[in-house]
C-alpha cells in the first residue's frame, strides 16, 4: 500500500489510519511486527530493520523518521524489557506523533520567532510551535523516509541511514547532506553518530528523541527514576520555552542533578522556571572536560535495576519529562502513555543558538563537516 508523504496533512489522521489498518495484533511487549512498517510512504519504502548485540539486546529501527521503534535491555533478573515508548504500527506514526524515538533535525529544539540572521541574510522559518520554530518545522527529519543500509561498524550491529535536506526546506538554506549511524555496540550501547554537510552557510543541530521509560513500557510514570546531571549552569527561557541567554547556575535550584535524584522529588516546586516548561523541558550547559565523547547523564530505575547513561560529544543536553504526553496516544501493546510516563535527553548545541552569538555556534559552512556522537548504554545495579 503507498501512503502519501506526510499522510496525516494529505489525507487527514481518519482516513490515513483507515488506510492503514492492519490485523496486526501485539501478542507480546517484545514483538513488532515488520509488516506493520513496510509499506511505501510518498514513493519511498519504509522497512522495520533490527539491530541484536551479542549479548542478546534488540533495537528495531524504522527508516521513516529514523525512528527507534523497540530497545530492549535486560533488567536485574535478566528479563528483556522495552525501554522506549512508541507505536507497533507506521500509521499510528504517520497519524500522530509527539516525536517518538525519532531523529530530529534540521534543528532540534526552538528557535525564536521561526528566524534568524546568517552572514546578513535574514532566514524565516516555518513556525510551528506558536510563533516559533520546532524540531526543524512542520516536516522535519523526524516525517521523512530515510535510506537504509545495514552496516557493520565493528563495534555491533548498524544502521546506517542517510537524506539529503533541500535548499529552503522547511526555510533552512543550503542542501544538507546528513548521515546518522545507529550502532548497537557489543557493549551495550545505542550509538548514534551524526554526519553532515552543506552547499550553503546553514545552522545544524541533530538530536534523537526517544522517551525513555525503564520500568514498565511506558505504563507508569517515571517520577521515581533517578536522573544525575553533569551540569552547574541550565538555560533559563520565557514562557515560550525560549532560552533568555542567561547561564544560570543551578545549586540551591530544582535544577541541580549534580547528585542522582528522583525527578519527581521538585517537579512540582514552586518555581518559576518549571511553571514555564509544565515541569522539566529545559537545556542544561553540561560540564565537559573536553571534546570527546563523555559521561554527561545517568538514570536509573531502583525497580528493575536498570541504569542508562548517556555519552556525547555535544554542549547541551535537553531534559524533557513528557509533560506534554496527557493520554492521547496509545502506543504499543495498547498502553495509554499518560502525563510523563516517559522522558527524553536529548544530547544538542543549545536552543535558539543562532540568535543567541554567545552560545556555541551551530553555524556549518561549505567544506566543512558536522559530526556528532551520543551513546546511551545500559547495565543493572
Ligand atoms: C521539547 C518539548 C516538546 C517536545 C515535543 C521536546 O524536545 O523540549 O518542549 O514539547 O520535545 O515532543
Amino acid at each position: 500500500m503507498t501512503i502519501p508523504r506526510n499522510g496525516l496533512t494529505i489525507l487527514g489522521p481518519a482516513l490515513a489510519l483507515a488506510l492503514c489498518m492492519s490485523n496486526y495484533v501485539c501478542s507480546s511487549k517484545a514483538q513488532i511486527k515488520p509488516e506493520a512498517f513496510h509499506r511505501l510512504v510518498g514513493g519511498d519504502q519504509v522497512d522495520l530493520y533490527t539491530l541484536k548485540n551479542s549479548n542478546g539486546l534488540e533495537a528495531k529501527i524504522t527508516n521513516y523518521g529514523g525512528i527507534v521503534v523497540s530497545l530492549l535491555v535486560p533488567d536485574k533478573n535478566g528479563k528483556l524489557t522495552d525501554v522506549v515508548l512508541g507505536y507497533d504500527d507506521l500509521c499510528d506514526y504517520l497519524a500522530n506523533t509527539p516525536y517518538f524515538g525519532c531523529i530530529v533535525g534540521r534543528y532540534g529544539n526552538r528557535i525564536g520567532k521561526a528566524k534568524f540572521t546568517l552572514g546578513g541574510v535574514d532566514y524565516h522559518l516555518v513556525a510551528n510551535n506558536g510563533e516559533n520554530s520546532l524540531h526543524g518545522g512542520r516536516q522535519g527529519f523526524d516525517k521523512v523516509v530515510w535510506k537504509a543500509e545495514r552496516v557493520n561498524t565493528g563495534d555491533g550491529p548498524a544502521l546506517k541511514l542517510t537524506y539529503t535536506s533541500k535548499d529552503w526546506e522547511e526555510g533552512f538554506p543550503g542542501n544538507l547532506s546528513c548521515t546518522v549511524t545507529y550502532t548497537l555496540t557489543n557493549k551495550n550501547c545505542l550509538k548514534i553518530e551524526y554526519a553532515a554537510e552543506t552547499d550553503k552557510p546553514t545552522v545544524v543541530n541533530l538530536t534523537h528523541h526517544s522517551y525513555f521509560n525503564l520500568k514498565d513500557d511506558g505504563a507508569s510514570d517515571i517520577l521515581g527514576h533517578e536522573l544525575m546531571i553533569k551540569a552547574s549552569k541550565f538555560t533559563p527561557v520565557d514562557q515560550g520555552l525560549i532560552p533568555t541567554g542567561e547561564l544560570r547556575a543551578v545549586a540551591g535550584t530544582p535544577f541541580d542533578f549534580n547528585k542522582p535524584t528522583a525527578i519527581g522529588a521538585r517537579v512540582g516546586n514552586d518555581d518559576e522556571q518549571l511553571k514555564f516548561g509544565r515541569g522539566y523541558d529545559h537545556n542544561w550547559v553540561l560540564d565537559r572536560q573536553g571534546k570527546d565523547l563523555e559521561l554527561v547523564a545517568t538514570v536509573y530505575e531502583p525497580a528493575t535495576g536498570i541504569l542508562m547513561e548517556v555519552r556525547t560529544t555535544e554542549p547541551g543536553l535537553q531534559f524533557y519529562c513528557g509533560n506534554f504526553l496527557d493520554g492521547t496516544n496509545k502506543g504499543k501493546c495498547g498502553i495509554v502513555y499518560q502525563h510523563r510516563t516517559g522522558f527524553c535527553l536529548e544530547t544538542q548545541h543549545f536552543p535558539d543558538s543562532p540568535n543567541h552569538p554567545d552560545f556555541p555556534s551551530t553555524e556549518l559552512k561549505p567544506g566543512e563537516k558536522y559530526t556528532s556522537t551520543t551513546a546511551y548504554c545500559f547495565s543493572t545495579k
